[in-house]
């Protein structure tokens, strides 16, 4: 059997690394590939989930928002997120589910130590991790979320995609791009910042050095976003243990498996010796 990630470019995609890691683990006869694929073929390979010739896929660029057309069934999680990143086939139906916003918090809680409740949370972008990130705020009982992006028209359909279930949320000014004073972390989940040069300037007046700065990029390993908070004392966070976690997730909805946190740090030097 096999499993596939499934996007479009895939071929910097780690994921392979990261599940082969745990499929060798714990011994288990399937085999986890990365397969570029047109928006044609997506119903294909739908298809050869639910007649059990692969065992699952994640789903990553351009696909996690227009693949929820072909599944059956989505997890909470992936209706609030708008998006689905892990599909599999149970009780005869194709289940769809995100594990980026679980990924994250839980990434944050461990590797920072960090209690999410009634935090002041400013986010930076609106685009489809943006949404699966505030999927899970909503469920940590944080304080008040702030949050800005390039595109207005985006910017407004989040917050008020969200201001249902969380009436403190609000649009912040991209061009200001101040977060409120004593804002406890910072995130960025943007792309802005993948290419060398790309510099997302924040006002950092008003914040105290107790501030985390996350950004969900991984590769490079560090963005001149987090280089920049560095250098001005503050706590910062890259993307690979998010990318680690909500992998493991995944491999938890297909195989029932609880990764234990020395699986998550074998896959995270895997991962590091392989940027
Ligand atoms: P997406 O849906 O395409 O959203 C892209 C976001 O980036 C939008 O907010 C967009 O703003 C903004 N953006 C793009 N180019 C920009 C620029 N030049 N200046 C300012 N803003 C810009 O992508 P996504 O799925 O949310 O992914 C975003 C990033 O997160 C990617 O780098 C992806 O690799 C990373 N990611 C990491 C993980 C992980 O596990 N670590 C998981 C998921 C995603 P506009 O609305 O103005 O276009």
């Amino acid at each position: 059997m096999k499993l596939f990630v499934i996007g479009k470019p895939i071929k910097h995609s780690l994921s392979p690394l990261i599940h082969n890691c745990w499929i060798k683990k714990y011994n288990i006869d399937v085999k986890y590939e990365k397969k570029e694929i047109d928006l044609l073929h997506l119903e294909k390979i739908i298809s050869e989930i639910r007649h059990e010739k692969i065992k699952g896929i994640n789903v990553t660029l351009p696909y996690k928002k227009i693949i929820t057309r072909f599944i059956d069934e989505m997890s909470q999680t992936a209706k609030d997120s708008e998006a689905v990143n892990t599909v599999f086939f149970k009780e005869n139906k194709i289940y769809g589910d995100n594990t980026d916003g679980k990924g994250f918090i839980e990434s944050i809680e461990k590797e920072m130590k960090f209690d999410f409740e009634k935090k002041k949370i400013f986010i930076i972008g609106a685009g489809g991790a943006a949404y699966g990130i505030l999927s899970q705020l909503n469920k940590k009982k944080v304080g008040p979320v702030f949050v800005a992006n390039r595109t207005k028209e985006k910017l407004n359909n989040l917050v008020n995609h969200f201001k249902s279930k969380k009436s403190d949320i609000f649009q912040s000014n991209w061009s200001a791009l101040k977060p409120p004073d004593d804002t406890d972390i910072i995130i960025n989940t943007t792309s802005f910042g993948m290419k060398k040069g790309e510099l997302i300037e924040i006002n950092y007046k008003g914040l105290t050095n107790s501030t985390i700065f996350a950004d969900i990029i991984y590769k490079p390993k560090e963005t001149e976003f987090l280089k920049f908070a560095r250098l001005q004392g503050f706590k910062t966070i890259n993307g690979l243990d998010m990318l680690i976690r909500q992998a493991a997730i995944s491999f938890n909805l297909w195989f029932g498996i609880s990764l234990t946190e020395q699986d998550i740090k074998n896959a995270k030097d895997i991962c590091d010796k392989a940027c």
